[in-house]
Protein backbone atom coordinates (compact mmCIF):
# COMPACT_ATOMS: atom_id res chain seq x y z
CA UNK A 1 0.00 0.00 0.00
CA UNK A 2 1.16 3.69 -0.59
CA UNK A 3 2.57 5.62 1.88
CA UNK A 4 3.20 9.37 2.34
CA UNK A 5 5.03 11.26 4.58
CA UNK A 6 4.70 14.15 6.68
CA UNK A 7 7.11 17.35 6.10
CA UNK A 8 8.68 18.71 9.06
CA UNK A 9 11.98 21.15 8.82
CA UNK A 10 11.68 20.31 4.92
CA UNK A 11 12.51 17.06 5.21
CA UNK A 12 10.18 13.72 4.68
CA UNK A 13 9.42 12.42 8.13
CA UNK A 14 7.89 8.81 9.03
CA UNK A 15 7.10 7.50 12.12
CA UNK A 16 6.88 4.04 13.42
CA UNK A 17 3.38 3.80 13.96
CA UNK A 18 0.87 4.28 10.83
CA UNK A 19 -2.81 5.29 10.05
CA UNK A 20 -4.82 3.60 7.34
CA UNK A 21 -6.84 6.21 5.22
CA UNK A 22 -9.74 4.61 3.16
CA UNK A 23 -11.12 5.08 -0.50
CA UNK A 24 -14.87 5.71 0.74
CA UNK A 25 -16.07 5.39 -2.55
CA UNK A 26 -14.90 1.02 -2.03
CA UNK A 27 -14.73 1.23 1.84
CA UNK A 28 -11.26 -0.46 0.78
CA UNK A 29 -7.88 0.73 2.53
CA UNK A 30 -5.94 3.26 0.26
CA UNK A 31 -2.85 4.56 1.50
CA UNK A 32 -1.05 4.86 4.77
CA UNK A 33 -0.04 8.03 6.85
CA UNK A 34 2.57 8.65 9.47
CA UNK A 35 0.75 9.05 13.26
CA UNK A 36 2.86 11.30 14.61
CA UNK A 37 4.50 10.73 18.10
CA UNK A 38 4.30 13.21 21.06
CA UNK A 39 8.55 14.00 20.19
CA UNK A 40 7.38 14.65 16.17
CA UNK A 41 4.92 17.27 17.67
CA UNK A 42 7.74 18.63 19.52
CA UNK A 43 9.93 18.37 16.17
CA UNK A 44 7.31 20.11 14.17
CA UNK A 45 6.43 23.01 16.66
CA UNK A 46 10.76 23.54 17.18
CA UNK A 47 10.95 23.84 13.28
CA UNK A 48 8.36 26.39 13.14
CA UNK A 49 9.70 28.12 15.91
CA UNK A 50 13.03 28.08 14.74
CA UNK A 51 12.13 29.41 11.29
CA UNK A 52 9.75 32.00 12.51
CA UNK A 53 12.40 35.04 13.15
CA UNK A 54 13.73 34.31 9.85
CA UNK A 55 10.36 33.83 7.87
CA UNK A 56 9.34 37.04 10.05
CA UNK A 57 12.10 39.22 8.52
CA UNK A 58 11.58 38.33 5.05
CA UNK A 59 10.31 41.42 3.15
CA UNK A 60 7.01 41.85 2.18
CA UNK A 61 7.56 40.96 -1.47
CA UNK A 62 9.42 37.93 -0.94
CA UNK A 63 7.12 36.56 0.79
CA UNK A 64 4.30 37.31 -1.74
CA UNK A 65 6.93 36.06 -4.33
CA UNK A 66 6.87 32.67 -2.20
CA UNK A 67 2.69 32.47 -1.64
CA UNK A 68 2.77 33.20 -5.72
CA UNK A 69 5.42 30.09 -6.51
CA UNK A 70 3.62 27.96 -3.88
CA UNK A 71 0.07 28.61 -5.83
CA UNK A 72 2.36 27.25 -9.22
CA UNK A 73 3.25 24.40 -7.74
CA UNK A 74 -0.41 23.49 -6.98
CA UNK A 75 -1.50 24.23 -10.68
CA UNK A 76 1.57 22.09 -12.37
CA UNK A 77 0.55 19.61 -10.08
CA UNK A 78 -3.51 19.72 -10.40
CA UNK A 79 -4.04 16.36 -12.10
CA UNK A 80 -2.09 14.17 -9.41
CA UNK A 81 -3.87 15.99 -6.57
CA UNK A 82 -6.98 15.82 -8.15
CA UNK A 83 -6.90 12.00 -8.41
CA UNK A 84 -5.34 12.00 -4.98
CA UNK A 85 -7.98 14.12 -3.46
CA UNK A 86 -10.77 11.84 -5.11
CA UNK A 87 -9.37 9.04 -3.75
CA UNK A 88 -9.28 9.50 -0.26
CA UNK A 89 -11.74 12.43 -0.35
CA UNK A 90 -14.73 10.66 -2.89
CA UNK A 91 -15.77 14.06 -4.52
CA UNK A 92 -15.87 13.68 -8.28
CA UNK A 93 -12.93 14.86 -10.39
CA UNK A 94 -14.53 18.17 -10.91
CA UNK A 95 -14.76 19.04 -7.38
CA UNK A 96 -11.44 17.93 -6.46
CA UNK A 97 -10.22 20.30 -9.21
CA UNK A 98 -12.56 23.57 -8.00
CA UNK A 99 -10.83 22.27 -4.70
CA UNK A 100 -6.86 22.31 -5.83
CA UNK A 101 -7.78 25.44 -8.57
CA UNK A 102 -9.31 27.27 -5.44
CA UNK A 103 -6.25 26.58 -3.17
CA UNK A 104 -4.33 28.41 -6.06
CA UNK A 105 -6.27 31.12 -6.41
CA UNK A 106 -6.20 31.78 -2.54
CA UNK A 107 -2.48 31.58 -2.13
CA UNK A 108 -2.02 34.00 -5.19
CA UNK A 109 -4.74 36.35 -4.12
CA UNK A 110 -3.41 36.46 -0.62
CA UNK A 111 -0.53 37.13 -1.91
CA UNK A 112 -1.44 40.63 -3.41
CA UNK A 113 -3.04 41.70 -0.61
CA UNK A 114 -2.05 44.61 1.44
CA UNK A 115 -1.55 44.96 5.57
CA UNK A 116 -2.32 48.23 6.60
CA UNK A 117 -0.90 50.23 8.76
CA UNK A 118 -3.12 52.86 10.73
CA UNK A 119 -1.73 55.98 11.05
CA UNK A 120 -3.15 57.15 14.28
CA UNK A 121 -1.79 60.84 14.56
CA UNK A 122 0.51 62.76 12.68
CA UNK A 123 1.59 65.91 14.59
CA UNK A 124 4.52 68.26 14.90
CA UNK A 125 4.49 66.58 18.63
CA UNK A 126 3.87 62.85 17.69
CA UNK A 127 3.81 60.18 15.29
CA UNK A 128 1.73 57.32 16.29
CA UNK A 129 1.08 54.45 14.08
CA UNK A 130 -0.95 50.43 14.60
CA UNK A 131 1.09 48.32 12.29
CA UNK A 132 -0.39 44.94 12.39
CA UNK A 133 2.72 42.08 12.94
CA UNK A 134 2.88 38.24 13.05
CA UNK A 135 1.67 36.36 15.94
CA UNK A 136 4.14 33.85 15.88
CA UNK A 137 3.64 29.88 15.58
CA UNK A 138 0.29 29.10 13.74
CA UNK A 139 -1.62 26.07 13.81
CA UNK A 140 -3.96 24.95 11.56
CA UNK A 141 -6.36 22.51 12.22
CA UNK A 142 -8.58 21.44 8.97
CA UNK A 143 -11.78 19.27 8.55
CA UNK A 144 -12.46 15.94 6.17
CA UNK A 145 -15.06 17.54 3.61
CA UNK A 146 -12.83 20.21 1.78
CA UNK A 147 -9.05 18.50 3.23
CA UNK A 148 -6.46 21.30 1.01
CA UNK A 149 -9.45 24.13 0.47
CA UNK A 150 -9.71 24.95 4.08
CA UNK A 151 -6.14 24.14 4.56
CA UNK A 152 -5.39 26.76 2.84
CA UNK A 153 -7.78 29.28 4.57
CA UNK A 154 -5.22 29.04 6.82
CA UNK A 155 -2.01 28.67 5.39
CA UNK A 156 -2.15 31.36 2.88
CA UNK A 157 -3.08 34.28 5.15
CA UNK A 158 -0.72 32.61 8.28
CA UNK A 159 2.32 32.82 6.13
CA UNK A 160 1.45 35.63 4.09
CA UNK A 161 1.34 37.49 7.43
CA UNK A 162 4.94 36.08 8.73
CA UNK A 163 3.43 33.33 10.92
CA UNK A 164 5.24 29.82 10.68
CA UNK A 165 2.86 26.94 10.70
CA UNK A 166 2.15 23.31 11.77
CA UNK A 167 -0.87 21.91 9.76
CA UNK A 168 -2.59 19.17 10.88
CA UNK A 169 -5.46 17.71 8.25
CA UNK A 170 -7.91 14.94 9.44
CA UNK A 171 -7.26 11.76 9.85
CA UNK A 172 -10.03 10.69 7.41
CA UNK A 173 -8.29 12.80 4.29
CA UNK A 174 -4.59 13.66 5.16
CA UNK A 175 -2.89 12.16 2.02
CA UNK A 176 -3.52 15.02 -0.37
CA UNK A 177 -1.87 17.59 1.93
CA UNK A 178 1.06 15.39 3.16
CA UNK A 179 1.44 14.98 -0.69
CA UNK A 180 1.30 18.96 -1.67
CA UNK A 181 3.86 19.58 1.57
CA UNK A 182 6.12 17.39 -0.07
CA UNK A 183 5.77 19.15 -3.39
CA UNK A 184 6.29 22.84 -1.65
CA UNK A 185 9.58 21.84 0.57
CA UNK A 186 11.00 23.47 -1.99
CA UNK A 187 9.47 26.35 -2.44
CA UNK A 188 8.49 27.22 1.22
CA UNK A 189 11.87 27.58 3.41
CA UNK A 190 12.32 24.84 5.87
CA UNK A 191 10.45 25.01 8.68
CA UNK A 192 8.26 27.61 7.31
CA UNK A 193 4.95 25.36 6.98
CA UNK A 194 5.51 21.75 8.74
CA UNK A 195 2.64 18.89 8.21
CA UNK A 196 1.79 16.27 10.25
CA UNK A 197 -0.58 13.73 10.34
CA UNK A 198 -2.06 11.35 12.89
CA UNK A 199 -4.92 9.96 15.05
CA UNK A 200 -7.39 11.20 17.18
CA UNK A 201 -4.92 11.46 19.47
CA UNK A 202 -3.06 14.33 17.99
CA UNK A 203 -5.73 17.30 17.74
CA UNK A 204 -5.69 17.80 21.54
CA UNK A 205 -2.06 17.46 21.84
CA UNK A 206 -1.58 20.39 19.29
CA UNK A 207 -4.22 22.43 20.89
CA UNK A 208 -2.57 22.07 24.24
CA UNK A 209 1.31 22.45 23.25
CA UNK A 210 2.67 25.71 24.89
CA UNK A 211 5.06 26.63 21.40
CA UNK A 212 2.01 27.02 19.29
CA UNK A 213 0.61 30.82 19.65
CA UNK A 214 -2.59 30.56 17.61
CA UNK A 215 -4.89 27.90 16.53
CA UNK A 216 -7.09 28.16 13.32
CA UNK A 217 -9.54 25.28 13.45
CA UNK A 218 -12.05 24.36 10.99
CA UNK A 219 -14.64 21.84 12.31
CA UNK A 220 -17.39 20.56 14.42
CA UNK A 221 -18.89 22.68 16.84
CA UNK A 222 -18.60 19.97 19.65
CA UNK A 223 -14.57 19.92 18.92
CA UNK A 224 -14.37 23.82 18.32
CA UNK A 225 -15.60 23.92 21.87
CA UNK A 226 -12.49 21.37 23.17
CA UNK A 227 -9.99 23.62 21.16
CA UNK A 228 -11.21 27.02 22.80
CA UNK A 229 -10.92 25.53 26.19
CA UNK A 230 -7.62 24.38 25.57
CA UNK A 231 -6.32 27.37 24.04
CA UNK A 232 -7.52 29.30 27.11
CA UNK A 233 -4.73 27.73 29.36
CA UNK A 234 -1.92 29.93 28.17
CA UNK A 235 -3.95 32.40 25.82
CA UNK A 236 -3.71 30.84 22.54
CA UNK A 237 -5.31 33.08 20.27
CA UNK A 238 -8.22 31.18 18.26
CA UNK A 239 -9.92 31.55 15.07
CA UNK A 240 -12.70 28.73 14.88
CA UNK A 241 -15.27 27.77 11.49
CA UNK A 242 -17.72 25.59 12.98
CA UNK A 243 -20.85 23.99 11.66
CA UNK A 244 -24.32 25.19 10.46
CA UNK A 245 -27.09 24.66 10.07
CA UNK A 246 -28.42 27.08 7.04
CA UNK A 247 -31.67 28.13 6.31
CA UNK A 248 -32.86 28.95 2.82
CA UNK A 249 -36.06 30.96 2.48
CA UNK A 250 -37.86 30.46 -0.88
CA UNK A 251 -40.34 32.95 -1.50
CA UNK A 252 -43.58 32.75 -3.90
CA UNK A 253 -42.41 34.74 -6.51
CA UNK A 254 -39.70 32.95 -7.89
CA UNK A 255 -39.54 30.68 -10.97
CA UNK A 256 -40.18 27.34 -9.76
CA UNK A 257 -38.59 25.84 -12.70
CA UNK A 258 -35.52 27.96 -13.24
CA UNK A 259 -34.20 28.08 -9.68
CA UNK A 260 -35.05 24.03 -8.33
CA UNK A 261 -31.29 23.04 -10.35
CA UNK A 262 -30.01 25.53 -7.95
CA UNK A 263 -31.60 24.86 -4.89
CA UNK A 264 -30.55 20.82 -5.64
CA UNK A 265 -27.38 21.70 -5.95
CA UNK A 266 -27.45 24.44 -2.78
CA UNK A 267 -28.21 21.25 -0.56
CA UNK A 268 -26.68 18.38 -2.34
CA UNK A 269 -23.18 19.81 -3.65
CA UNK A 270 -20.17 17.36 -2.36
CA UNK A 271 -22.77 14.99 -1.16
CA UNK A 272 -24.27 17.71 1.41
CA UNK A 273 -21.32 18.20 3.17
CA UNK A 274 -20.53 21.48 3.38
CA UNK A 275 -20.75 23.63 6.27
CA UNK A 276 -22.72 26.48 4.39
CA UNK A 277 -24.90 23.84 2.60
CA UNK A 278 -28.80 24.47 2.81
CA UNK A 279 -29.83 21.95 5.13
CA UNK A 280 -33.35 23.32 6.11
CA UNK A 281 -35.31 24.48 2.96
CA UNK A 282 -38.11 26.61 4.09
CA UNK A 283 -40.68 26.41 0.75
CA UNK A 284 -43.44 28.95 0.87
CA UNK A 285 -46.58 26.76 0.27
CA UNK A 286 -48.24 28.46 -2.70
CA UNK A 287 -44.88 26.66 -4.33
CA UNK A 288 -44.41 23.81 -2.46
CA UNK A 289 -45.98 21.54 -4.56
CA UNK A 290 -44.58 22.44 -8.12
CA UNK A 291 -40.76 22.68 -6.28
CA UNK A 292 -41.08 19.47 -4.31
CA UNK A 293 -41.94 17.64 -7.73
CA UNK A 294 -39.10 19.49 -9.33
CA UNK A 295 -36.14 18.56 -7.13
CA UNK A 296 -37.40 14.86 -7.25
CA UNK A 297 -37.43 14.83 -10.66
CA UNK A 298 -34.18 16.89 -10.87
CA UNK A 299 -32.97 14.51 -8.49
CA UNK A 300 -33.15 11.42 -11.21
CA UNK A 301 -31.21 12.87 -13.39
CA UNK A 302 -28.15 13.01 -11.02
CA UNK A 303 -25.72 10.54 -11.36
CA UNK A 304 -23.86 9.12 -7.89
CA UNK A 305 -20.92 6.96 -7.95
CA UNK A 306 -17.59 6.56 -7.40
CA UNK A 307 -15.81 10.25 -7.58
CA UNK A 308 -13.11 9.05 -9.64
CA UNK A 309 -15.61 7.66 -12.68
CA UNK A 310 -16.46 9.93 -15.80
CA UNK A 311 -19.80 11.43 -14.95
CA UNK A 312 -20.04 11.18 -11.75
CA UNK A 313 -21.82 13.89 -9.47
CA UNK A 314 -21.75 13.05 -6.19
CA UNK A 315 -20.03 11.05 -4.60
CA UNK A 316 -19.93 8.55 -1.27
CA UNK A 317 -19.87 10.43 2.42
CA UNK A 318 -16.67 10.69 3.24
CA UNK A 319 -16.76 8.08 6.04
CA UNK A 320 -17.80 5.36 8.13
CA UNK A 321 -19.11 7.63 10.97
CA UNK A 322 -20.76 10.10 9.14
CA UNK A 323 -22.53 7.39 7.04
CA UNK A 324 -23.50 5.94 10.43
CA UNK A 325 -24.91 9.45 11.39
CA UNK A 326 -27.13 9.75 8.24
CA UNK A 327 -28.32 5.98 8.49
CA UNK A 328 -29.31 6.93 12.06
CA UNK A 329 -31.51 10.22 10.78
CA UNK A 330 -33.19 8.90 8.11
CA UNK A 331 -33.96 5.91 10.27
CA UNK A 332 -35.31 8.52 13.44
CA UNK A 333 -37.67 9.92 10.15
CA UNK A 334 -38.99 6.59 9.09
CA UNK A 335 -39.57 6.15 12.59
CA UNK A 336 -41.44 8.98 13.07
CA UNK A 337 -43.38 8.00 9.86
CA UNK A 338 -42.16 11.33 7.66
CA UNK A 339 -42.57 10.87 3.93
CA UNK A 340 -39.72 10.95 1.75
CA UNK A 341 -40.28 12.59 -1.68
CA UNK A 342 -37.32 10.70 -2.47
CA UNK A 343 -34.69 8.36 -1.40
CA UNK A 344 -34.60 7.12 2.10
CA UNK A 345 -33.56 3.22 1.23
CA UNK A 346 -29.73 2.89 1.50
CA UNK A 347 -28.12 -0.23 0.22
CA UNK A 348 -27.05 -2.53 3.54
CA UNK A 349 -24.48 -4.78 1.35
CA UNK A 350 -22.65 -2.58 -1.49
CA UNK A 351 -19.26 -1.42 -0.86
CA UNK A 352 -18.99 2.16 -0.41
CA UNK A 353 -20.49 4.80 1.87
CA UNK A 354 -23.16 5.85 -0.56
CA UNK A 355 -26.78 7.37 0.69
CA UNK A 356 -29.19 8.09 -1.72
CA UNK A 357 -30.26 11.57 -2.21
CA UNK A 358 -32.86 11.76 0.19
CA UNK A 359 -35.50 14.44 0.44
CA UNK A 360 -38.19 14.62 3.71
CA UNK A 361 -41.60 15.91 3.18
CA UNK A 362 -42.52 18.13 5.70
CA UNK A 363 -41.26 17.20 8.88
CA UNK A 364 -42.32 18.56 12.04
CA UNK A 365 -39.41 21.97 13.03
CA UNK A 366 -38.72 19.95 16.45
CA UNK A 367 -37.21 16.71 14.55
CA UNK A 368 -34.15 15.81 14.42
CA UNK A 369 -33.82 16.41 10.42
CA UNK A 370 -34.54 19.79 11.29
CA UNK A 371 -32.50 20.47 13.98
CA UNK A 372 -29.42 18.66 13.58
CA UNK A 373 -26.61 19.05 10.94
CA UNK A 374 -26.89 15.85 9.10
CA UNK A 375 -23.56 16.73 6.77
CA UNK A 376 -25.09 14.16 4.28
CA UNK A 377 -27.31 13.81 1.37
CA UNK A 378 -30.73 14.20 3.57
CA UNK A 379 -32.86 17.58 3.60
CA UNK A 380 -35.85 18.49 5.21
CA UNK A 381 -38.47 20.55 2.74
CA UNK A 382 -40.37 22.58 5.08
CA UNK A 383 -43.88 24.41 4.40
CA UNK A 384 -43.94 28.27 5.53
CA UNK A 385 -46.99 30.70 4.59
CA UNK A 386 -45.56 33.72 7.14
CA UNK A 387 -42.44 35.72 6.21
CA UNK A 388 -42.17 36.50 10.21
CA UNK A 389 -42.66 32.62 11.26
CA UNK A 390 -40.28 31.88 8.53
CA UNK A 391 -37.70 34.31 9.82
CA UNK A 392 -38.25 33.06 13.33
CA UNK A 393 -37.75 29.45 13.10
CA UNK A 394 -34.71 30.25 10.62
CA UNK A 395 -33.15 32.10 13.30
CA UNK A 396 -34.27 29.67 16.24
CA UNK A 397 -30.79 27.77 16.26
CA UNK A 398 -27.42 27.75 17.92
CA UNK A 399 -25.65 28.16 14.65
CA UNK A 400 -25.59 31.35 12.81
CA UNK A 401 -22.79 30.04 9.74
CA UNK A 402 -25.07 31.54 7.12
CA UNK A 403 -28.37 31.29 5.21
CA UNK A 404 -29.87 32.47 1.75
CA UNK A 405 -33.51 34.11 0.45
CA UNK A 406 -34.98 33.03 -3.12
CA UNK A 407 -37.08 35.76 -4.29
CA UNK A 408 -37.73 37.86 -7.44
CA UNK A 409 -38.09 41.08 -5.39
CA UNK A 410 -34.46 41.89 -4.40
CA UNK A 411 -35.57 44.73 -2.06
CA UNK A 412 -37.94 42.10 0.10
CA UNK A 413 -35.50 39.40 0.44
CA UNK A 414 -33.17 42.30 0.99
CA UNK A 415 -35.20 43.25 4.24
CA UNK A 416 -35.08 39.49 5.33
CA UNK A 417 -31.52 38.81 4.90
CA UNK A 418 -31.32 41.89 7.38
CA UNK A 419 -32.87 39.72 9.78
CA UNK A 420 -31.07 36.83 9.55
CA UNK A 421 -28.84 36.41 12.50
CA UNK A 422 -26.19 34.22 10.29
CA UNK A 423 -22.46 35.26 9.38
CA UNK A 424 -23.61 35.37 5.27
CA UNK A 425 -26.44 35.65 3.41
CA UNK A 426 -26.83 35.46 -0.29
CA UNK A 427 -29.76 36.65 -2.03
CA UNK A 428 -30.70 34.02 -5.31
CA UNK A 429 -27.54 31.82 -4.52
CA UNK A 430 -25.48 30.62 -1.89
CA UNK A 431 -21.87 29.48 -1.26
CA UNK A 432 -20.07 32.20 -3.13
CA UNK A 433 -17.06 33.15 -1.16
CA UNK A 434 -14.15 34.49 -2.39
CA UNK A 435 -10.45 35.89 -0.45
CA UNK A 436 -11.41 39.52 -0.37
CA UNK A 437 -14.98 38.87 1.57
CA UNK A 438 -15.32 38.38 5.15
CA UNK A 439 -16.80 34.51 6.50
CA UNK A 440 -17.36 34.55 9.97
CA UNK A 441 -20.06 32.44 11.66
CA UNK A 442 -22.75 33.97 14.34
CA UNK A 443 -23.53 32.45 17.73
CA UNK A 444 -21.87 28.80 17.99
CA UNK A 445 -20.85 28.28 14.54
CA UNK A 446 -17.76 30.46 15.47
CA UNK A 447 -15.52 32.87 16.79
CA UNK A 448 -13.20 35.52 14.62
CA UNK A 449 -13.15 35.60 10.83
CA UNK A 450 -11.60 33.66 7.61
CA UNK A 451 -11.28 35.55 4.30
CA UNK A 452 -11.30 39.51 3.92
CA UNK A 453 -8.83 41.82 5.48
CA UNK A 454 -10.48 40.78 8.61
CA UNK A 455 -9.42 37.44 7.78
CA UNK A 456 -5.97 38.11 6.86
CA UNK A 457 -5.81 40.33 9.97
CA UNK A 458 -6.80 37.83 12.44
CA UNK A 459 -3.05 36.24 11.89
CA UNK A 460 -1.22 39.45 13.15
CA UNK A 461 -1.44 41.45 16.55
CA UNK A 462 -1.81 45.16 16.77
CA UNK A 463 1.48 47.10 17.43
CA UNK A 464 1.11 50.77 18.50
CA UNK A 465 4.40 53.14 18.13
CA UNK A 466 5.14 56.17 18.90
CA UNK A 467 7.30 58.48 17.84
CA UNK A 468 7.73 61.73 19.76
CA UNK A 469 10.78 63.63 18.48
CA UNK A 470 13.97 63.89 20.70
CA UNK A 471 14.45 66.78 22.99
CA UNK A 472 17.29 69.21 21.95
CA UNK A 473 20.27 69.37 24.33
P1 LIG B 1 -14.25 17.49 13.60
O1 LIG B 1 -14.53 18.58 14.56
O2 LIG B 1 -14.57 16.11 13.98
O3 LIG B 1 -12.71 17.48 13.20
C1 LIG B 1 -12.06 18.61 12.65
C2 LIG B 1 -10.57 18.49 12.90
O4 LIG B 1 -10.32 18.58 14.30
C3 LIG B 1 -9.93 17.19 12.45
O5 LIG B 1 -8.64 17.49 11.92
C4 LIG B 1 -9.81 16.41 13.75
O6 LIG B 1 -8.77 15.45 13.72
C5 LIG B 1 -9.50 17.50 14.74
N1 LIG B 1 -9.86 17.22 16.13
C6 LIG B 1 -10.76 16.33 16.60
N2 LIG B 1 -10.83 16.42 17.94
C7 LIG B 1 -9.96 17.37 18.33
C8 LIG B 1 -9.61 17.94 19.59
N3 LIG B 1 -10.17 17.54 20.73
N4 LIG B 1 -8.69 18.92 19.61
C9 LIG B 1 -8.15 19.37 18.46
N5 LIG B 1 -8.44 18.88 17.24
C10 LIG B 1 -9.34 17.90 17.17
O7 LIG B 1 -15.00 17.93 12.26
P2 LIG B 1 -15.14 17.11 10.91
O8 LIG B 1 -16.11 15.99 11.17
O9 LIG B 1 -13.80 16.80 10.35
O10 LIG B 1 -15.81 18.18 9.96
C11 LIG B 1 -17.19 18.36 9.86
C12 LIG B 1 -17.64 19.58 10.65
O11 LIG B 1 -16.87 20.71 10.26
C13 LIG B 1 -19.08 19.97 10.37
O12 LIG B 1 -19.70 20.35 11.59
C14 LIG B 1 -18.96 21.19 9.46
O13 LIG B 1 -20.08 22.06 9.48
C15 LIG B 1 -17.74 21.82 10.00
N6 LIG B 1 -17.14 22.69 9.00
C16 LIG B 1 -17.15 24.03 9.20
C17 LIG B 1 -16.63 24.89 8.23
C18 LIG B 1 -16.65 26.38 8.41
O14 LIG B 1 -15.90 27.06 7.71
N7 LIG B 1 -17.44 26.93 9.30
C19 LIG B 1 -16.09 24.36 7.07
C20 LIG B 1 -16.08 22.98 6.90
C21 LIG B 1 -16.60 22.15 7.88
Amino acid sequence: MKHYSMTIAGKAVDSSEVITVVNPATSAPLATAPDCSTEQLDEAVSSARAAYPGWRATSDSERRQVLKEAAGVLVANADELIRLLTSEQGKPHDEARVEIMGSAYWLSSLADMEIPVEVNEDTAERRSETRHVPIGVVAGISPWNFPVFLSFWKIAPALRAGNTMVLKPSPFTPLTMLRIGELLSGVIPDGVLNIISGGDALGPKVTAHPGIDKISFTGSTATGKRVMASAAADLKRVTLELGGNDAAIIMPDVDVDAVAKDLFWAAFRNSAQICIATKRMYVHEAIYDRLAKALTEYTQTVKMGDGSEQGTELGPVQNKLQYDRVVEIIKDCKDRGFRFLTGGDVAQDSPGYFIPVTIVDNPPEDSRVVQEEAFGPILPLIKFSEVEDVIARANASEYGLAGSVWSADTDAALSIAARLETGTVWINEVQHLTPFQAFAGHKQSGLGVENGLGGLLEYTVPQTITVKPAKAA
